[in-house]
């Protein structure tokens, strides 16, 4: 077992070619959430620090907006490979500092890896235009340039593949990055500064600064060598961070919180909907911002699916993610823990029924027991709040009109799952859900092929597919004359 013989632990930041500390010398623990053990600490780095780190991601910016494509493309499918050579060891420490079961991280590796190879391929499909000029004497032609330094800032629940999302379509542009990870698990990001350098990515393409998430923020936003900004995480963080980089009229990308409707039609095949809500809720604790927030099922399959969401829900094994057998970790954090708490108390207080689960489990810590409440109400808290832990409240619906209306019925947009095996039904339904990821009789729909980004307060921009790419590249049209008749 690794702990801090894991050399891609690093406990200093990357800014250039070095790894230092903050310049006070001050640092932050980090913490394993599945026994509250302290791992090590890492830099409390600021403004100062991520000033510096921008100066220099500028100035490799010069360089390497000039490397060609297929030069990056290679870089990258190094980094690809070099990810793949030590998938196990990073996922243990993703494991050790976020609490997720092994499977799961090594899952989250392999899809960061998926994710370069991806971009490593679109690299080189960077196509511009030209157009049918209006003038006999004049060409038109639209090309297409990197933005320049990019800032990025992940958030704890995919401490990998966040990066990897956004790491991906700046390296293959040409853009330079600076990014920070989330306070609570740093080491799988800080990794990446090690993993770009044994791939041979020119140093100053990516720096990597932790520590408080406030003046690092300002700095990122406020600086106006940065161009673009990319952030996934919380949507009332995401609306400070869109407001402070107004001053600097920078690009944005957002992936913010979401509030997922997950609907079983009388007509779903019952078993494969309860699959797929097991694999839409529990995955990663339920801390994904595509996991399912509210079920609505229909007055028929009710009974049966909450029934057997229930027997499922409480065969979970929940423990130590670098345990064998374990399905269910820790959720992140007390705070995280508490907000559950909370929820579970108020529906429970306004009706809701507990089938499985509901309290704390006798493991201690921060584990909370896979939790199934029917008679969910609109009335009750989560209806509006995104829970961000293992708890599926099932709510009844009538007719698909009534269904639309109450999955719609949130300011997110982000990932919606419904079950049905009417085609008609699925079209319409479709049609009617105003969320950017729709998953039709699936329960898990995320690919790095496929677009990602949400409607409404869920975000703006997409990530991953072909359109991820365009989020890093400014158009530039030209108009060339004078080349006579
Ligand atoms: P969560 O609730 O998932 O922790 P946050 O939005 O608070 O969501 O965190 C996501 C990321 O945003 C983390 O890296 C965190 O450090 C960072 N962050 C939080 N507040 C700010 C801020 N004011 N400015 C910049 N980054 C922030």
């Amino acid at each position: 077992m690794l702990t801090r013989t894991n050399r891609f632990l690093k406990e200093a930041n990357l800014i250039g070619a070095d790894w230092v500390g903050a310049d006070s010398g001050a640092t932050f623990d980090v913490f394993n959430p599945a026994n509250g053990q302290r791992l090590g600490h890492v830099p409390n780095a600021g403004a100062v620090e991520t000033r510096r780190a921008i100066e220099v991601a500028h100035e490799c910016f010069q360089e390497w907006r000039r490397t060609t494509a297929a030069h990056r493309a290679g870089l990258m499918r190094k980094l690809h490979d070099v990810i793949m050579d030590n998938r196990q060891v990073l996922a243990e420490l993703l494991t050790l500092e976020q609490g997720k079961p092994l499977a799961e991280s090594l899952g989250e590796v392999g899809n960061s890896a998926a994710y370069i190879l991806w971009y490593a391929e679109e690299a080189r499909r960077v196509y511009g235009d030209t157009m049918p000029s209006p003038w006999a004497d004049r060409k038109m032609m639209v090309v297409k340039e990197p933005v320049g330094v990019i800032a990025a800032i992940t958030p704890w629940n995919f401490p990998s593949s966040m990066l990897a999302r956004k790491i991906g379509p700046a390296l293959a542009t040409g853009c330079t990055a600076v990014v920070k990870p989330a306070e609570a698990t740093p080491y799988s990001g800080l990794a990446w500064g090690l993993l770009a350098q044994e791939a041979g990515i020119p140093d100053g393409v990516i720096n990597i600064v932790t520590g408080d998430p406030a003046p690092i923020g300002k700095e990122l936003t406020g600086n106006p060598l940065v161009r673009k900004i990319t952030f996934t995480g919380s949507t009332r963080t995401g609306k400070i961070l869109l407001k402070q980089a107004a001053g600097t009229v920078k690009k944005v990308s957002m992936e913010l919180g979401g509030n997922a409707p997950f609907i079983v039609f009388d007509d779903a095949d019952v078993e494969a909907a309860v699959s797929g809500a097991m694999l839409a809720k529990f995955r990663n604790s339920g801390q994904t911002c595509v996991c399912t927030n509210r079920f609505y099922a229909q007055s028929k399959i009710y009974d049966k699916f909450v029934e057997r969401l229930a027997e499922e829900a409480a065969k979970l094994t929940v423990g130590n993610g670098l345990d064998d057998g374990t399905v269910q970790g820790p959720v992140i954090n007390e705070m995280q823990l508490g907000k559950i708490e909370e929820l579970v108390a108020d529906a429970e207080k306004k009706g809701g029924k507990i089938l499985t689960g509901g309290k704390r489990h006798t493991l201690g810590g921060t584990f909370y027991e896979p939790t199934v409440i029917a008679n969910a109400k609109p009335r009750m808290r989560f209806s509006k709040e995104e829970i961000f832990g293992p708890v599926a409240p099932v709510y009844r619906f009538k007719d698909e009109a009534d269904a639309i209306a109450m999955a719609n019925d949130t300011d997110y947009g982000l990932a919606c799952y419904f079950y049905t095996q009417n085609l008609g039904r699925a079209y319409r339904v479709m049609d009617g859900l105003k969320y950017g990821l729709v998953g039709v009789n699936e329960g898990m729909i995320t690919a790095v092929e496929a677009p990602f980004g949400g409607f409404k307060e869920s975000g703006l921009g997409k990530e991953g597919g072909h359109q991820g790419i365009d989020e890093y590249l400014d158009s530039k049209y030209v108009c060339i004359g004078g080349l006579g008749q």
